[in-house]
Order: C-alpha cells, then structure tokens, then sequence
C-alpha cells in the first residue's frame, strides 16, 4: 500500500521504518532532513512538503507530530494536508493532543470528505521500536476497521475507544493516573524508609499489598529497589518528565473545557511544573520521588 507518514521523530521514525519492513510503500515529510534521509535509506521516498505528500498516490496518512499546534498547522493550514488530500485518502494522527483539538481537525477533515482517526500510542520508543505499541483509536468503526491492519505493522494491542477524539480521551485518563500513582508511591515508599524501613522490603510489602500498582511493581522509583528501571540509572532513559507534563497539561485542559474536577491531576501537573523548573525536565518521570529525598 502506498502510505504517506508525516513526523519522522523519535517515535515516528520507527513506526515508519516497520511499515516499510512489512513491505508498505512509504512517502515521508519530516522538517528535519536528517530524520528524512534515514527513511530514504530504508526505501521510502520523499515529499519535499505536505502539500506534495498530499498531492502524491497515497491511500493512508499517518501524521506523528510534538502537539495540537503542530497537528493544526499540518493538516488545517493554507498549504496543509486537507488543501490539497484526495476525500479518499484516511486520515490518522498519532500525536498526543487534547481530545478537543483531535475532534476540530477530524471535523474538518470530515467536512472535506476525508475519514480521519486519531490513534495516539502508549509504549514508548522501545514499543515504537519493537512494533509492539499499544494504538488508542477514535472514530468511525468502519475507518477503524480500515486501519487495523497498518496499525498491527506498528503495533500489537490496537483498540477502539469509541467515536471521534475518544483515543485521546483514553491516553490522557491514563497518563493522568500514571503521573498521580507515581508520586504517590515515590511518597509512600519514602516515608516508609524514613521511618526505617528497608526500601526492598517495603516495596515488597506494597507489592504483595493493596498499594500495589505498575508504578511500584513494575517501574518502582526508589534506587536500588528494582534492576532494569529508570531509578536504577540515576533516572536517564525512560519517559521524560517533560513529556509527563504535557500529559498532565492535556488532562487538566480537556478536564476544564468540560468542567471535570481533577484535584489529583492539577496537583501531580503542578509537582511535574515545579520539578521541571528546577532543570529536571528530561529526567524520567520517576525522579519525581526527589522532592521528598534529602540530596545523597
Ligand atoms: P519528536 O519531537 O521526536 O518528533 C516530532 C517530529 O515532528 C520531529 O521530527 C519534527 O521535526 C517533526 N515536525 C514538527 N513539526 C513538523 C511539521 N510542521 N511538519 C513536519 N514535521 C514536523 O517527538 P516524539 O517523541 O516522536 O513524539 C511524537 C508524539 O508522540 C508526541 O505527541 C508525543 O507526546 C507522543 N508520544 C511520545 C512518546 C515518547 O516516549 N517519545 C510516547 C508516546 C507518545
């Protein structure tokens, strides 16, 4: 299938680079030249801007872009993607966005006569790397059912959450209890040991208790506790903390155009807001537990 992809980062580059592995032909547009010329040497081809990537034989857009502005400017500027797409072409932004930004440009999308879906990911750039991402899917069943199996290319847990936006809905909900659950196990587990008790211990304990949660079983933030994590590498690699922001940002604003209360999550935005000041942004987001640790 001819597919354009447009947003060759650290997450796109990847996704990309597995849909020409499963023998996709691919036409890309990247800002960065160097991003593009590693597609080329994979054997895509490239468009010199979205508007020829629009205007070349493509069935499928995927767009991977930072955020809402990016997105917007894409796909609803004068020389963006919806000017100059055929309506048959579908559409799908894996950005993470705001679900109110996804469903103004599926909208518009829709008024143009083009099937559009926002699909944003879970799984990192290990998952983007390994194809095994999950895929948050909003939009029509049929569009969805049309997608699935360039999906399955980049990843393996592919789900529809309902109609227009609804993918981003569901990311953010759940990057919001990620940023919540983390903090509240970097402050459990550090009052615990500064009440004596040995980290491991105490982290045994949760884990085999009703604390228990992925943030301190599977991704724990005290040093020492768990091998193979962030913590275990003076918080380098990982989900930055930066990004961990942003998500918090995504779900404080969505909550707000609704006026949904979520008193933990402005919270956790506000502890990721202070922590980035202070030049941790690109720490992983489990390094949050040093607000509650005397420097050692
Ligand atoms: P990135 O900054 O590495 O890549 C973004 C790419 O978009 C860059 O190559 C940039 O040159 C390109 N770009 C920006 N504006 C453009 C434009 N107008 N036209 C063409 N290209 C343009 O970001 P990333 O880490 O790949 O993340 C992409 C999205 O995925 C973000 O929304 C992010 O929140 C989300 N996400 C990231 C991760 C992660 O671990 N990195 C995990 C899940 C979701």
């Amino acid at each position: 299938m001819n597919i354009g992809f447009l947003g060759l980062g650290n997450m796109g580059g990847p996704m990309a680079l597995n849909l020409v592995k499963v023998g996709h032909r691919l036409h890309v547009y990247d800002l960065s030249a160097a991003s593009v010329a590693h597609l080329v040497e994979a054997g895509a081809s490239a468009a010199s801007s979205p508007a020829a990537l629009a205007q070349s034989d493509v069935e499928v857009i995927v767009t991977m872009l930072p955020a809402a502005a990016h997105v917007k400017a894409v796909y609803l500027g004068d020389d963006g993607l919806l000017a100059h797409v055929h309506p048959s072409v579908l559409l799908i932004d894996s950005s993470t966005i705001d679900p109110q930004s996804a469903r103004e440009v599926a909208a518009a999308a829709r008024q143009h006569g083009n099937p559009m879906l926002d699909a944003p990911v879970s799984g990192g750039t290990g998952g983007a790397a390994a194809g095994t991402l999950t895929f948050m899917v909003g939009g029509e069943t049929t569009d969805f059912t049309r997608a699935q199996p360039i999906l399955a290319a980049m990843g393996k847990n592919i789900v529809h959450c309902g109609g227009s936006g609804n993918g981003q809905a569901a990311k953010v909900a759940n990057n919001m209890l990620l940023g919540i659950s983390m903090i509240g196990v970097a402050e459990a587990m550090s009052l615990g040991v500064a009440l004596g008790v040995d980290p491991k211990v105490l982290a045994g304990i949760i884990n085999t208790s009703s604390g228990r949660c992925w943030s301190s079983d599977t991704y724990n933030p005290f040093p020492g506790v768990m091998d193979n994590v962030p913590a275990a590498r003076g918080y380098s690699g990982g989900f930055g903390s930066d990004l961990m922001l942003k998500d918090l940002g995504l779900a404080s604003e969505a909550a707000r155009q609704i006026r949904q209360p979520v008193i933990l999550g402005a919270l956790a935005q506000q502890l990721y807001q202070s922590f980035s000041l202070q030049g941790h942004g690109s720490l992983d987001f489990s390094a949050i537990i040093d607000l509650y640790r005397k420097g050692d």
